[in-house]
């Protein structure tokens, strides 16, 4: 079993392009003032444009469009400076129009790419384009389960109608499940630097249809691609995907051929199940939307939101590794997940020493974190306390089994570490007289250890450092405590 399924790894090849929907997180919706909601009385958030009442006109809101170029140069795509909004013509009843404002041909960013680190290689996924449109309404179905499909009756809520929308389109170049992820990984946390979405995956402000294909490794020719929807999480997309991957291989395995088809991933049976056949642009009748004038996105405009673009993934990595002097692995760990560069770049405002700041965060921080599945922000160590902590280490005014302590005991009570420390009497003894009183005693009691000290051992001086720590519970200086023996002895 396992070499027929080598085997056909070796025969096959997988091909993935990815269509992700963003909502943009701008006050107001894309083409009227209604403000954006989430969770309110349905509704409650609309007027005539978004209800689109007849004689109502669309304007566009600039916000989302700055948004929209943001992004796109982030992706390092050319920006159109000529952009018009086609309408997108279908029925469904959230969608009060019967079209949806969309962009068709000429989108407001083309021919971009994003590098995707995948740990020992790099991928170079294209952006086919990034292009603006409007959210639909939701569907609130009433029945015992909420499903459509057991529903007595649904209810349409418009709260969401008009939700400026960024769809980011990638070329057919992304070649297993796990590059799927990834790219997802590394979108979701550009656009969170950018702050232009909170990129909730629960709630869907940022979702991802996978189109995905195989084909025979021997040919250049792209097989027949399913859309895959419902991935609504990183582990469902790269679920989805590999149990569609090896269906399709089945299919042809078997001499059938793949159809073209929109399929439903379901987590309950890990499978995709057919939504429906799969339609076509033609199909949805686009034309230029003649209520909405064409855009002109000026040079001026674009130069001024590249200025202002924020630090991105890729450039804090490289900055972490050459001017922080912090190794591959640890500048990917801290620059490619937003929450966590956000902590740490927190923690360097109050203690600049990366590397030490870095280990804690990777080490201790991560296992507390990952066993009591909490996020670095829910966790009540604050970023100012770390640094603190970190800081004391650093100057040897604690060591490191006491930090240990200490820090339960912050993750605890999300106390700082010099009340903890107060409190608990544990503050490190550096006071040499203090100090002297109690090496005194241990040399006294231990004349063995002395002997073979004096005698050429001087290993027999760790036994004795041991054992004035732990007279003291880890609170002595051991570097001076190893200075006064030294001393002393000599
Ligand atoms: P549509 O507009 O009908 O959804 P597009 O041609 O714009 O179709 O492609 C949508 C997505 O499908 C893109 O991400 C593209 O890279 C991807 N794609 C196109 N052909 C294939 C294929 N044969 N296998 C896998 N993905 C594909
Ligand atoms: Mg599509
Ligand atoms: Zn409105």
């Amino acid at each position: 079993m396992e070499n027929k399924t080598a085997d056909l790894n070796n025969k096959y090849e997988t091909v993935i392009g990815l269509e992700t929907h963003v909502e943009l997180s701008t006050e107001t919706k894309m083409f009227c003032g209604c403000k954006l909601s989430f969770g309110e009385k349905p509704n409650t958030y609309t007027c005539p444009v978004c209800l689109g009442h007849p004689g109502s006109l669309p304007v566009v809101n600039k916000k989302a469009i700055e948004s929209a170029v943001k992004i796109a140069l982030a992706l390092n795509c050319s920006i159109s400076e000529h952009s018009i909004f086609h309408r997108k013509n279908y029925f469904y009843p959230d969608m009060p129009k019967n079209y949806q404002i969309s962009q068709y041909d000429l989108p407001v960013g083309v021919g971009g790419y994003i590098d995707i680190n995948m740990g020992n290689y790099v991928r170079k996924v294209k952006i086919t384009r990034v292009h603006v449109e409007e959210d639909t309404g939701k569907l609130i179905h009433i029945g015992s389960t909420g499903r459509i499909s057991e529903a007595d009756y649904s209810i349409v809520d418009f709260n969401r109608a008009g939700t400026p929308l960024i769809e980011i389109v990638t070329d057919p170049d992304i070649k297993s499940p796990e590059e799927a992820k990834q790219y997802m990984i590394t979108l979701r946390n550009t656009l969170l630097m950018l702050n232009v979405s909170d990129c909730s995956m629960e709630e869907g402000s940022i979702r991802s249809d996978a189109n995905v294909s195989v084909k025979l490794t021997t040919t250049d020719k792209l097989g027949t691609r399913t859309e895959i929807k419902n991935l609504n999480s990183f582990k469902f997309l790269q679920k989805g995907l590999e149990y569609e991957v090896e269906r399709q291989i089945d299919v042809l395995e078997s001499g059938r051929e793949v159809l073209q088809q929109t399929r439903h991933y379901d987590n309950k049976t890990q499978t995709t199940k057919v939504l429906r056949q799969k339609e076509e642009a033609h199909d949805y009748r686009y034309f230029p939307d003649p209520d909405l004038v064409p855009m002109k996105i000026l040079p001026d405009w674009i130069n001024e939101i590249k200025s202002a673009l924020p630090e991105l993934p890729g450039a804090r990595e490289k900055r972490y590794k050459n001017s922080l002097g912090l190794s591959d692995y640890d500048s990917a760990f801290m620059a490619n997940d937003f929450e966590i560069s956000s902590y740490f770049e927190e923690t360097l405002k109050h203690h600049n020493n990366a590397k030490s700041v870095c280990n804690w965060i990777m080490g201790d921080f991560s296992a507390f974190i990952n066993k009591n599945q909490v996020t670095l922000k829910e966790s009540k160590i604050s970023p100012e306390n770390l640094a603190d902590l970190v800081k004391m280490i650093d100057r040897q005014e604690i060591n490191s089994k006491i930090a240990k302590s200490v820090f339960e005991e912050m993750y605890d009570s999300g106390e700082s570490p010099q009340e903890i420390i107060l409190k608990k009497g544990l503050k490190q003894i550096s006071d040499t007289g203090e100090l002297e009183a109690i090496i005194n005693e241990v040399i006294l009691k231990n004349p063995d250890a002395v002997s073979q000290y004096k005698s050429g051992k001087v290993k027999a001086i760790g036994f004795l450092v041991g054992r004035i720590m732990a007279k003291t519970q880890g609170k002595a200086n051991p570097q001076i405590v190893n200075e006064i023996i030294v001393k002393k002895l000599s």
